[in-house]
């Protein structure tokens, strides 16, 4: 599996439609200061569901959106896709090829689609976690992170091993049952109540 193209619009400083594709292997992004590298793996990490704006460099989520130039006024939204080679299906889908969109806009407008249909965060991020794709930090190293990763406590290094290897997503469903789990006994304990009080 590898990441085969990148498309934005209104996306930080791709104010217009832009699409990059990228090949098998190593690829590199050259460019002089300012124009627009970072932007791009911001980009890949916003798709992938990033939820935090400081991750992305930002102070809010709508910092994202093109904030207008010096020639042209600020897009109302923001949109970007990710196609992903799928043909070792690492991906849960019968598909050689998986298309993820995130859009947002000004007006708070904002969802995913999976191969071009709505799709809810929760169920990209399960599709994410099966192929070990996630939003932790071992799948995009941004600058000066690699010093957090390896000063990282014990605790905290075993989360990004755990991420990379797999296991991180059965650890997120144990937290999901777990929470469901004590919704239901503190239910269960109410209708205890109701029943002694009825009998
Ligand atoms: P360096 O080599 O210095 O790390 P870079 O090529 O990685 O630079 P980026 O950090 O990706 O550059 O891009 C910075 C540019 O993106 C700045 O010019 C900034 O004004 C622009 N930018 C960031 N967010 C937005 C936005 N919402 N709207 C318009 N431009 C933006």
């Amino acid at each position: 599996m590898y990441l085969k193209s990148l498309s934005l619009r209104g996306f930080k400083s791709f104010a217009d439609s832009s699409t990059i594709e990228f090949a098998p292997g190593i690829n590199v992004v050259v460019g002089p200061n300012g124009s627009g590298k970072s932007n791009i793996v911001d980009a890949i990490s916003w798709v992938l569901g990033t939820q935090t704006p400081k991750a992305l460099r930002s102070a809010k989520m709508e910092d994202v959106i093109f904030a207008g130039g010096q020639s042209r006024g600020a897009a109302k939204s923001s949109k970007v896709t990710i196609v992903l080679d799928n043909a070792e299906r690492r991906l849960s889908l019968e598909l050689a090829e998986v298309a993820i969109t995130r859009h947002l806009s000004r007006s708070g407008e904002s969802g995913y689609e999976l191969n071009g249909r709505d799709c809810r965060l929760i169920d990209l991020s399960e599709l994410l976690l099966d192929a070990s794709i996630g939003r932790g930090q071992h799948t995009i190293i941004s600058q000066g992170n690699l010093d957090v990763i390896l000063d990282a406590k014990a605790s905290d290094r075993r989360l990004t091993i755990e991420d990379a290897s797999g296991i991180a997503k059965y650890r997120r469903r144990q937290d999901r049952t777990a929470r469901r789990l004590g919704v239901v006994e503190e239910e269960s304990a109410r209708a205890q109540e109701l029943l002694r009080d009825i009998n």
